[in-house]
């Protein structure tokens, strides 16, 4: 038998609203909600892979960015810094993607230019 948080009374055990004082009753917490830490958080995800990859196939500069970003995700989050940590993440992928762009851009160009050489030198 549950009772009602607000005036005592007897309440049926299936009733989500007091019959005395119509107080809506709350389902008992339980144990192992209790249990886990209210801070617990998952680290954030600090796209290192991708920061690494793009460093190599695109852009060093940029990507080297997006690697010094990432790696400081888990440090900050180790830390503690949980909002740092997600902004740190995000960082490193807003990076590496610019080191995507930038590198597939540069290789366009590249290309452009050889097509270009090679057309003015037929001519
Ligand atoms: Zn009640």
């Amino acid at each position: 038998m549950k009772y009602c948080q607000n005036c005592g009374k007897e309440i049926p055990e299936n009733a989500s609203f007091c019959p005395e004082c119509g107080a809506a009753v709350k389902a008992p917490a339980s144990p192992e909600v209790n249990n886990v830490p209210q801070n617990r958080k998952v680290c954030p995800e600090t796209h290192l892979a991708l920061a690494i990859i793009t460093t190599i196939l695109c852009c060093l500069p940029i990507g080297a960015v997006g690697i010094i970003k990432a790696s400081r995700v888990s440090t900050e989050f180790q830390a503690g810094n949980y909002e740092a940590a997600l902004k740190y993440s995000a960082d490193a992928k807003k990076w590496s993607i610019i080191a995507i762009i930038v590198g597939v851009v540069g290789i366009l160009a590249y290309f452009a230019l050889i097509v270009g050489a090679a057309v003015i030198s037929e001519l």
